[in-house]
């Protein structure tokens, strides 16, 4: 049975090692990115997310090898640098943005708190339950930004900003590129819709929506949704589950309120092609190696059936 490969991407940049440190493992550089997106354009068929949802719908068919470009946060880099390439080979992405980001222009939290765990002079970090974590070795420090992660990605809205400014001053950490705007603006995100592409929801504050209250996930959800309509003066139909730390990320409660705020589709980070009967607001998404060759053998080795997931 065919299936639709889903390709997620965060952040392209030219030279991934100036922010390679606090982005984590998350950026392309332009020379791959480009190589991988020449290989989508010649091998398969680069399809667009309305095009999906008919396809879900069984109102259009699959093509054979389908494959289909996201983008995870809203990085600055994703219009620089990403889109003129997707532009140069006709593929068309969906962009799924934190929009109190676009105001701020900061990144989502976990950067920040990386950096400040990265980069702070301070030994001891003491968490909320006051266990004390040192923090002169690398792996010490590692360790104490995964619990500092556990504790924020519970969170949302000013609670969650206001954590992470506490432990910013805690590790007296300078914020994170205080001279660059690191994501993207609404300019920028009218300039993507013009282009063709889609923009979509990647919550407010990018909390784990599944170990939120139900109240608290449904405001990420349908405010982010509004604020987007407004701006865009369009419906934002599209989602991505922020997946920031903690298992899951989508439960059935959020995929349910995903649908009940009006939703169409909606992307996990759960691995797998897609395929027609699946629900369209949990849809599986496949990992862009950092390599070209990397990235076609995945995508063989998934539209082959193989178990690689
Ligand atoms: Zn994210």
């Amino acid at each position: 049975m065919p299936g639709a490969a889903i390709l997620m991407y965060h952040s392209v940049m030219d030279q991934p090692e100036q922010h390679g440190a606090s982005f984590g493992g998350i950026i392309h550089s332009t020379s791959v990115f480009a190589g991988q997106m020449e290989v989508l354009a010649r091998q398969y068929h680069p399809v667009a997310f309305d095009d999906l949802v008919e396809i879900l719908d069984g109102r259009k068919s699959l093509p054979r090898r389908a494959v289909l470009v996201t983008f995870d946060d809203g990085y600055a880099d994703n219009y620089e640098i990403a889109a003129p390439v997707l532009n140069r080979y006709g593929i068309p992405a969906a962009f799924y943005v934190v929009v109190n980001s676009i105001a701020t222009g900061q990144p989502p939290w976990p950067i920040r708190v990386r950096h400040a765990f990265l980069s702070t002079r301070t030994e001891i970090w003491t968490d909320s339950a006051a266990r004390r974590w040192p923090l002169a070795k690398p792996d010490e420090r590692l360790e104490a930004f995964a619990a500092a992660c556990a504790q924020c990605g519970r969170l949302a809205g000013e609670l969650q900003e206001n954590t992470v400014v506490a432990i910013e001053k805690q590790l007296d950490s300078t914020p994170y590129a205080p001279h660059q705007r690191l994501m993207m603006s609404w300019e920028q995100l009218h300039a993507l819709r013009k282009q063709g592409h889609v923009v979509g929801s990647h919550t407010l504050s990018h909390p784990n929506l599944a170990h939120l209250a139900e109240r608290e996930a449904e405001q990420e959800l349908w405010t982010s949704k509004q604020k987007l309509e407004q701006q865009l003066s369009e419906p934002i139909q599209h989602f991505s589950y922020p997946h920031p730390v903690l298992d899951p990320h989508c439960t059935d409660e959020t995929t349910m309120l995903s649908q009940r705020v009006g939703y169409r589709t909606a992307v996990t980070t759960r691995r797998g092609l897609v395929r027609r009967k699946d629900n369209p607001l949990a849809l599986p998404r496949i990992l862009p190696t950092k390599q070209v060759d990397g990235l076609r053998w995945n995508l063989e080795c998934a539209f082959a059936g193989s178990i690689w997931s």
